[in-house]
Protein backbone atom coordinates (compact mmCIF):
# COMPACT_ATOMS: atom_id res chain seq x y z
CA UNK A 1 0.00 0.00 0.00
CA UNK A 2 1.59 3.45 -0.79
CA UNK A 3 1.99 6.32 1.28
CA UNK A 4 -1.31 7.65 0.46
CA UNK A 5 -3.68 5.39 0.22
CA UNK A 6 -2.31 4.24 4.17
CA UNK A 7 -2.59 8.04 5.10
CA UNK A 8 -6.18 8.15 3.15
CA UNK A 9 -7.35 5.46 5.08
CA UNK A 10 -6.57 6.90 8.43
CA UNK A 11 -7.76 10.05 8.34
CA UNK A 12 -11.49 10.51 9.09
CA UNK A 13 -13.04 13.20 6.67
CA UNK A 14 -15.81 13.79 9.01
CA UNK A 15 -13.33 14.46 11.86
CA UNK A 16 -10.92 16.53 9.65
CA UNK A 17 -14.09 18.36 8.39
CA UNK A 18 -15.50 19.17 11.69
CA UNK A 19 -11.78 20.45 13.08
CA UNK A 20 -11.05 22.61 9.96
CA UNK A 21 -14.52 24.09 10.31
CA UNK A 22 -15.73 26.33 7.66
CA UNK A 23 -12.63 28.46 6.95
CA UNK A 24 -12.42 28.13 3.63
CA UNK A 25 -16.11 28.14 2.74
CA UNK A 26 -16.28 31.19 4.66
CA UNK A 27 -13.42 32.97 3.20
CA UNK A 28 -14.25 32.41 -0.74
CA UNK A 29 -18.13 32.87 -0.24
CA UNK A 30 -17.36 36.46 2.18
CA UNK A 31 -15.56 37.21 -1.35
CA UNK A 32 -18.19 36.18 -4.04
CA UNK A 33 -15.85 33.01 -5.62
CA UNK A 34 -17.60 30.50 -7.24
CA UNK A 35 -14.81 28.75 -9.62
CA UNK A 36 -12.06 26.82 -7.20
CA UNK A 37 -9.14 25.07 -9.01
CA UNK A 38 -7.65 22.62 -6.25
CA UNK A 39 -4.06 22.77 -7.52
CA UNK A 40 -3.04 19.94 -4.56
CA UNK A 41 -6.25 18.04 -4.64
CA UNK A 42 -4.22 15.26 -3.13
CA UNK A 43 -6.78 12.42 -2.15
CA UNK A 44 -9.66 15.01 -2.63
CA UNK A 45 -10.82 15.86 0.86
CA UNK A 46 -10.96 19.82 -0.19
CA UNK A 47 -12.21 19.17 -3.78
CA UNK A 48 -15.04 17.32 -2.34
CA UNK A 49 -16.00 19.49 0.71
CA UNK A 50 -15.91 22.79 -1.71
CA UNK A 51 -18.14 20.79 -4.62
CA UNK A 52 -20.32 19.89 -1.48
CA UNK A 53 -20.44 23.24 -0.36
CA UNK A 54 -21.68 24.41 -4.14
CA UNK A 55 -18.64 25.65 -5.75
CA UNK A 56 -17.57 24.78 -9.27
CA UNK A 57 -14.31 23.22 -8.26
CA UNK A 58 -11.61 21.59 -10.85
CA UNK A 59 -9.34 19.43 -9.20
CA UNK A 60 -6.03 19.36 -10.40
CA UNK A 61 -2.66 17.79 -9.16
CA UNK A 62 0.44 16.38 -10.72
CA UNK A 63 -0.11 12.61 -9.82
CA UNK A 64 -2.54 10.69 -12.11
CA UNK A 65 -2.68 7.91 -9.21
CA UNK A 66 -3.93 10.53 -6.77
CA UNK A 67 -6.56 11.98 -8.84
CA UNK A 68 -7.97 8.51 -9.48
CA UNK A 69 -7.69 8.21 -5.78
CA UNK A 70 -9.49 11.78 -5.79
CA UNK A 71 -12.27 10.71 -8.46
CA UNK A 72 -12.98 7.49 -6.38
CA UNK A 73 -13.13 9.49 -3.21
CA UNK A 74 -15.52 11.88 -4.90
CA UNK A 75 -17.69 8.78 -6.67
CA UNK A 76 -18.02 7.37 -3.17
CA UNK A 77 -19.70 10.70 -2.05
CA UNK A 78 -22.10 10.96 -5.40
CA UNK A 79 -19.90 13.37 -6.89
CA UNK A 80 -17.88 13.40 -10.03
CA UNK A 81 -15.16 15.27 -9.86
CA UNK A 82 -13.85 17.24 -13.03
CA UNK A 83 -9.86 16.23 -12.80
CA UNK A 84 -6.85 17.40 -14.47
CA UNK A 85 -3.30 16.39 -14.04
CA UNK A 86 -1.66 19.38 -13.92
CA UNK A 87 1.90 20.64 -12.88
CA UNK A 88 2.23 23.36 -10.95
CA UNK A 89 5.17 25.13 -13.20
CA UNK A 90 3.63 24.33 -16.63
CA UNK A 91 -0.10 24.90 -15.17
CA UNK A 92 -1.60 27.06 -17.52
CA UNK A 93 -0.59 24.45 -20.14
CA UNK A 94 -3.20 22.55 -19.12
CA UNK A 95 -5.70 23.76 -17.62
CA UNK A 96 -8.32 26.26 -19.42
CA UNK A 97 -10.29 29.10 -18.14
CA UNK A 98 -9.31 31.51 -14.99
CA UNK A 99 -10.57 30.10 -11.89
CA UNK A 100 -11.75 33.06 -8.93
CA UNK A 101 -10.16 30.74 -6.65
CA UNK A 102 -7.02 28.82 -6.49
CA UNK A 103 -6.38 26.46 -3.47
CA UNK A 104 -2.93 25.04 -2.28
CA UNK A 105 -3.67 23.23 0.74
CA UNK A 106 -1.89 20.72 3.22
CA UNK A 107 1.98 22.05 3.32
CA UNK A 108 1.51 20.98 -0.04
CA UNK A 109 3.93 24.09 -1.46
CA UNK A 110 6.91 22.72 0.58
CA UNK A 111 7.10 19.45 -2.28
CA UNK A 112 9.27 21.91 -4.22
CA UNK A 113 12.91 22.47 -3.85
CA UNK A 114 14.41 24.70 -6.01
CA UNK A 115 13.66 28.31 -5.82
CA UNK A 116 13.04 29.07 -9.54
CA UNK A 117 10.45 26.31 -9.32
CA UNK A 118 9.03 27.87 -6.45
CA UNK A 119 8.91 31.11 -8.46
CA UNK A 120 7.18 29.68 -11.53
CA UNK A 121 4.88 27.65 -9.93
CA UNK A 122 3.62 31.17 -8.27
CA UNK A 123 3.56 33.12 -11.54
CA UNK A 124 1.35 30.14 -13.04
CA UNK A 125 -1.02 30.34 -10.01
CA UNK A 126 -1.54 34.21 -10.60
CA UNK A 127 -1.64 33.77 -14.63
CA UNK A 128 -4.40 31.22 -13.97
CA UNK A 129 -6.51 33.73 -11.90
CA UNK A 130 -9.18 36.28 -12.77
CA UNK A 131 -8.00 39.77 -11.92
CA UNK A 132 -9.78 39.68 -8.77
CA UNK A 133 -8.62 36.05 -7.72
CA UNK A 134 -7.43 34.85 -4.61
CA UNK A 135 -4.68 32.20 -3.98
CA UNK A 136 -5.26 30.27 -0.18
CA UNK A 137 -2.10 28.45 -0.01
CA UNK A 138 -0.57 26.82 3.26
CA UNK A 139 2.29 25.47 5.12
CA UNK A 140 3.65 24.29 8.60
CA UNK A 141 5.19 27.05 10.93
CA UNK A 142 8.67 26.29 9.81
CA UNK A 143 9.75 28.99 12.10
CA UNK A 144 8.80 27.66 14.95
CA UNK A 145 10.52 24.15 14.18
CA UNK A 146 13.76 26.22 13.46
CA UNK A 147 13.14 28.75 16.65
CA UNK A 148 11.88 26.57 19.23
CA UNK A 149 12.06 22.54 17.77
CA UNK A 150 9.59 20.45 16.51
CA UNK A 151 6.56 19.41 18.37
CA UNK A 152 3.45 18.18 16.58
CA UNK A 153 -0.15 19.19 16.41
CA UNK A 154 -1.33 17.47 13.46
CA UNK A 155 -4.39 16.00 14.80
CA UNK A 156 -5.40 19.57 15.00
CA UNK A 157 -4.85 20.24 11.54
CA UNK A 158 -5.54 16.32 10.27
CA UNK A 159 -7.42 14.86 12.72
CA UNK A 160 -4.92 12.53 13.08
CA UNK A 161 -4.01 10.85 15.90
CA UNK A 162 -2.62 7.76 15.25
CA UNK A 163 -0.06 8.73 13.21
CA UNK A 164 3.55 10.00 14.64
CA UNK A 165 4.89 12.60 12.51
CA UNK A 166 8.54 13.57 13.57
CA UNK A 167 11.77 15.15 11.67
CA UNK A 168 14.50 13.04 10.68
CA UNK A 169 16.53 15.70 9.85
CA UNK A 170 15.50 19.64 9.30
CA UNK A 171 17.55 22.85 8.22
CA UNK A 172 16.49 25.80 6.60
CA UNK A 173 17.14 23.91 3.47
CA UNK A 174 15.76 21.16 3.71
CA UNK A 175 13.64 18.38 5.79
CA UNK A 176 12.76 14.59 6.05
CA UNK A 177 9.57 13.77 7.65
CA UNK A 178 8.92 10.38 9.47
CA UNK A 179 5.40 8.88 9.40
CA UNK A 180 5.17 6.33 11.37
CA UNK A 181 1.81 3.94 11.33
CA UNK A 182 0.22 1.94 13.68
CA UNK A 183 0.78 -1.45 12.16
CA UNK A 184 4.60 -0.47 12.66
CA UNK A 185 5.36 0.39 9.06
CA UNK A 186 7.28 4.00 8.47
CA UNK A 187 7.79 6.39 5.57
CA UNK A 188 9.51 9.62 5.30
CA UNK A 189 8.54 12.54 3.10
CA UNK A 190 11.34 15.20 1.61
CA UNK A 191 10.05 18.98 1.82
CA UNK A 192 11.33 21.91 1.40
CA UNK A 193 10.42 24.08 4.49
CA UNK A 194 10.41 27.80 4.20
CA UNK A 195 9.70 30.55 6.74
CA UNK A 196 6.56 32.80 6.97
CA UNK A 197 8.06 36.06 5.72
CA UNK A 198 9.56 33.79 2.94
CA UNK A 199 6.74 32.73 1.48
CA UNK A 200 4.87 36.26 2.24
CA UNK A 201 7.45 37.32 0.27
CA UNK A 202 7.35 35.07 -2.60
CA UNK A 203 3.49 35.74 -3.29
CA UNK A 204 4.08 39.29 -3.15
CA UNK A 205 6.80 39.19 -5.96
CA UNK A 206 4.88 37.15 -7.86
CA UNK A 207 2.80 40.27 -8.19
CA UNK A 208 -0.11 39.72 -5.43
CA UNK A 209 -0.82 42.46 -3.98
CA UNK A 210 -2.94 41.87 -0.78
CA UNK A 211 -1.93 38.79 1.18
CA UNK A 212 -3.09 37.91 5.27
CA UNK A 213 -1.85 35.30 6.99
CA UNK A 214 -3.93 33.64 9.36
CA UNK A 215 -2.60 30.74 11.95
CA UNK A 216 -4.66 27.36 12.35
CA UNK A 217 -7.41 29.68 11.08
CA UNK A 218 -7.15 32.39 13.29
CA UNK A 219 -5.80 36.07 12.27
CA UNK A 220 -4.52 36.77 15.66
CA UNK A 221 -1.67 34.27 17.38
CA UNK A 222 1.53 33.71 19.10
CA UNK A 223 4.03 33.27 16.56
CA UNK A 224 5.09 30.09 17.35
CA UNK A 225 1.64 28.39 18.67
CA UNK A 226 0.61 27.33 15.52
CA UNK A 227 1.05 24.37 13.72
CA UNK A 228 -0.24 25.80 10.28
CA UNK A 229 -0.36 29.15 9.01
CA UNK A 230 -2.82 29.96 5.73
CA UNK A 231 -2.31 32.88 3.52
CA UNK A 232 -4.42 34.56 1.42
CA UNK A 233 -3.19 36.50 -1.57
CA UNK A 234 -5.31 38.95 -3.61
CA UNK A 235 -3.90 39.08 -6.93
CA UNK A 236 -5.53 42.90 -6.75
CA UNK A 237 -6.60 44.86 -4.05
CA UNK A 238 -8.31 47.66 -6.18
CA UNK A 239 -12.24 45.82 -6.26
CA UNK A 240 -11.26 45.93 -2.17
CA UNK A 241 -10.78 50.24 -2.55
CA UNK A 242 -14.20 49.91 -4.64
CA UNK A 243 -15.74 47.34 -2.06
CA UNK A 244 -14.48 49.99 0.76
CA UNK A 245 -17.45 52.34 -0.28
CA UNK A 246 -15.56 55.19 -2.15
CA UNK A 247 -18.01 57.77 -3.96
CA UNK A 248 -17.30 59.45 -6.91
CA UNK A 249 -19.21 62.48 -7.70
CA UNK A 250 -21.54 62.74 -11.07
CA UNK A 251 -19.64 61.96 -14.34
CA UNK A 252 -16.26 61.86 -12.36
CA UNK A 253 -14.98 58.20 -12.83
CA UNK A 254 -12.59 56.63 -10.24
CA UNK A 255 -9.21 56.29 -11.70
CA UNK A 256 -8.43 53.23 -9.35
CA UNK A 257 -11.61 51.72 -11.06
CA UNK A 258 -10.39 53.06 -14.46
CA UNK A 259 -7.21 50.59 -13.82
CA UNK A 260 -9.56 47.49 -12.70
CA UNK A 261 -11.16 47.58 -16.55
CA UNK A 262 -7.47 47.55 -17.90
CA UNK A 263 -6.12 44.67 -15.79
N1 LIG B 1 -4.55 18.82 -0.46
C1 LIG B 1 -4.53 17.40 -0.12
C2 LIG B 1 -5.28 17.17 1.17
O1 LIG B 1 -5.43 18.14 1.93
O2 LIG B 1 -5.71 16.06 1.45
C3 LIG B 1 -3.15 16.83 0.05
C4 LIG B 1 -2.15 17.22 -0.95
S1 LIG B 1 -0.62 16.38 -0.78
C5 LIG B 1 0.04 16.93 0.73
C6 LIG B 1 0.39 17.27 -1.92
C7 LIG B 1 -0.05 17.13 -3.36
O3 LIG B 1 0.68 18.00 -4.18
C8 LIG B 1 0.21 15.72 -3.89
O4 LIG B 1 -1.03 15.21 -4.33
C9 LIG B 1 1.20 15.91 -5.02
O5 LIG B 1 0.99 15.04 -6.11
C10 LIG B 1 0.94 17.36 -5.41
N2 LIG B 1 2.11 17.99 -6.03
C11 LIG B 1 3.34 18.12 -5.51
N3 LIG B 1 4.14 18.77 -6.38
C12 LIG B 1 3.38 19.06 -7.48
C13 LIG B 1 3.61 19.74 -8.71
N4 LIG B 1 4.83 20.24 -9.00
N5 LIG B 1 2.59 19.86 -9.57
C14 LIG B 1 1.38 19.35 -9.29
N6 LIG B 1 1.08 18.71 -8.14
C15 LIG B 1 2.07 18.55 -7.25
Amino acid sequence: MSFVEKWDELIDWDARAESEGQFFVDVLRARGKETVLDVATGTGFHSVRLTRSGFNVTSADGSATLLAKAFENGQKRGMILKTVQADWRWLNRDIQGKYDAIICLSNSFAHLHEGKDRRRALAEFYAALKHDGILIIDQRNYDAMFDHGFSSKHKYYYAVDKVTTEPEFIDEGFARFKYSFPDGSEYTLNMCPIRKNDMRRLLSEAGFERIRTYGHFQETYAEEDPDFFIHIAEKSSLHLVRWGGGTTAEGESDIREVGRELL
